[in-house]
C-alpha cells in the first residue's frame, strides 16, 4: 500500500494554509453523496503532506485510528477552539450547551511503527489479524451487518467464540495503536446523567472552509476576477483586499 501502515498519526504533517486547500476541503466536505471513508482519504490527502512522497490515494494505507485520528486534527487545525456544540441529555433529554477544548480528545501515541498485522491469542490458539485500514472500512460501511474482528482474521472464527475474539483482537490492536477516545462524556445539569457527545469533523472541516467559498465569491463580484486569479493570490493580499471592502476585520 502507498505510504504504509507503519505511519503514526504524529508522523503526518498539515499541509500548508491557503485559499486553495481550503476549497478543495470544502469540496470533500460538503458532498454528501460520496462515501464516508472515501471522502475520509480525500481529506487527509489534501489535509497533510504525504509522508515519504507516497502516491495518491496514500491515505488508504493507515490504520482506521491514525485516519480518525489525522481527520480530527485537520479539524482541530480549522475554526476557533474552545467551541461551543450543542447536545441532549440522553437520560433526561435536556438540551445541553457544551464547551468543547481540543485537548479533551486525548491521543496517546502509538508505541511504535504500526505493523501491518497482529497476532493474537484467542479462545482456540493463535490467529493472525490484519490491522484494518481504508478497505476495512469501506467493506463496514457498505454492510453495517459485517463485523470488524471477523474481516480482520486470516482464518475463520467460530461462531461460538466471537466475542471473545472481538475482545482478544481489540486488546491486541490497543497495544500497537494509537490510543484515541472519539466519544466525550458530559453530565447533564438537570438530572446528572452521563452522556456521550460525538464530535462530527467533517461537518467541522465543511463549516470552516466554506468562508473560503464566500471570500472568493465577494472578490469575484467586486473584482471581476477569475476563481483561478484570487486563489492564486498570497494569503495576506487577498485578506487585504478583502479588508479593503469591508469584508474582513
Ligand atoms: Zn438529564
Amino acid at each position: 500500500m502507498p505510504g504504509g501502515i507503519s505511519i503514526a498519526a504524529a508522523d503526518l504533517m498539515l499541509s500548508p494554509t491557503g485559499a486553495g486547500r481550503d476549497l478543495a476541503l470544502y469540496d470533500v466536505a460538503s458532498d454528501p453523496g460520496a462515501m464516508r471513508s472515501d471522502r475520509v482519504t480525500a481529506l487527509i490527502e489534501i489535509g497533510f503532506v504525504s509522508p515519504d512522497r507516497g502516491l495518491a490515494g496514500w491515505p488508504e494505507g493507515l490504520s482506521m485510528q491514525v485516519r480518525q485520528i489525522a481527520l480530527f486534527q485537520l479539524a482541530f487545525s480549522l475554526g476557533a477552539w474552545p467551541a461551543w456544540f450543542n447536545s441532549a441529555c440522553s437520560s433526561c433529554g435536556a438540551p445541553v450547551d457544551l464547551r468543547v477544548a481540543v485537548d479533551e480528545f486525548e491521543i496517546t501515541p502509538a508505541p511504535g511503527p504500526i505493523p501491518a498485522e497482529i497476532e493474537v491469542e484467542g479462545p482456540s490458539g493463535h490467529v493472525t489479524f490484519r490491522v484494518p485500514t481504508a478497505s476495512d472500512e469501506r467493506k463496514l460501511e457498505s454492510d453495517p451487518t459485517l463485523g470488524l474482528t471477523e474481516l480482520c482474521a486470516t482464518a475463520d472464527l467460530p461462531r461460538a467464540e466471537i466475542d471473545a475474539w472481538e475482545q482478544a483482537f481489540d486488546a491486541g490492536l490497543a497495544k500497537v495503536l494509537p490510543g484515541f477516545e472519539p466519544e466525550l462524556p458530559f453530565d447533564c445539569p438537570e438530572c446528572g446523567a452521563t452522556s456521550g457527545w460525538w464530535f462530527d469533523p467533517i461537518d467541522w472541516i465543511g463549516q470552516h472552509t466554506r468562508q473560503c467559498l464566500a471570500e472568493v465569491d465577494t472578490l469575484a463580484r467586486t473584482y471581476g476576477w477569475s476563481e483561478a486569479a484570487i486563489l492564486a493570490l498570497p494569503e495576506a493580499r487577498r485578506h487585504q483586499y478583502l479588508s479593503i471592502i469591508g469584508e474582513r476585520r
